[in-house]
């Protein structure tokens, strides 16, 4: 099979995205024509072999970097949450990051190093970078991601503190306007124990630190 009739099958499009409820054909179609238009409107042929399929394809491509509105950060911390008399910094790090910037929809990326410490509960460690997910796979702000992070952490664990960092490069910035390619926006947020400087430095130590 070459490389160009493994991109035009359909069913491999559908097989990527077959998780998603908002998928309802209404929304897909609604959407498609809208991109179809966009399409025109920057100079292009919708018509023209290689962009058929392409406003369909936008569409659902769209909706699953977007899903984050249909999930519930704290649903799914709620559902893994143990008793636990653990109480030093639990750090999840190098946790990959991908959403898109509200200001010109273009996706931003990296990691997130998410720490807390624990207060009688932890939570299942798979559940933080879903919900790194959740408030990723939205238009954001990277301010705003962080904080969100944090936010939800805090509400729902109740942990002595929280601390977040996330490194990403913004495309807004690489392929247009101002081009600095290699830039990369730091964002933090702490809460509790973690608003105290030697609790932040052995967070920011652990992160920095490498694996043997
Ligand atoms: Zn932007």
């Amino acid at each position: 099979m070459s490389n160009e009739n493994y991109i035009h099958d359909e069913d491999d499009d559908i097989d990527g995205y077959v998780k998603i409820d908002r998928y309802n054909p209404d929304l897909i179609a609604s959407l498609s024509t809208h991109y179809k238009e966009v399409l025109k409107q920057i100079g292009e042929k919708p018509e023209r072999e290689g962009l058929l399929k392409t406003p369909e394809r936008v569409a659902k491509a769209m909706l699953y970097l977007t899903q984050g509105y249909d999930l519930d950060a704290k649903e799914i911390l709620n559902s893994a949450m143990f008793k636990e008399d653990y109480s030093q910094m639990v750090i999840v790090k190098d946790i990959e990051v991908y959403s898109m910037c509200e200001h010109h929809m273009l996706p931003f990326f990296g990691k997130a190093h998410v720490a807390y410490i624990p207060n009688g509960h932890v939570v299942g460690l798979s559940k933080i970078p879903r919900v790194v997910d959740v408030f990723a796979r939205r238009l954001q702000v990277q301010e705003r991601l962080t904080n969100e992070i944090r936010d939800c952490i805090q509400d729902t664990l109740n942990p002595w503190g929280v601390g977040i960092v996330i490194e990403c490069r913004h495309l807004c910035m690489s392929m247009r306007g101002v081009q600095k390619q290699n830039s990369v926006t730091t964002t933090s947020a702490f809460t509790g124990e973690f608003l105290k400087e030697k609790t932040r430095t052995e967070f920011l130590n652990l992160i920095s630190a490498k694996l043997g």
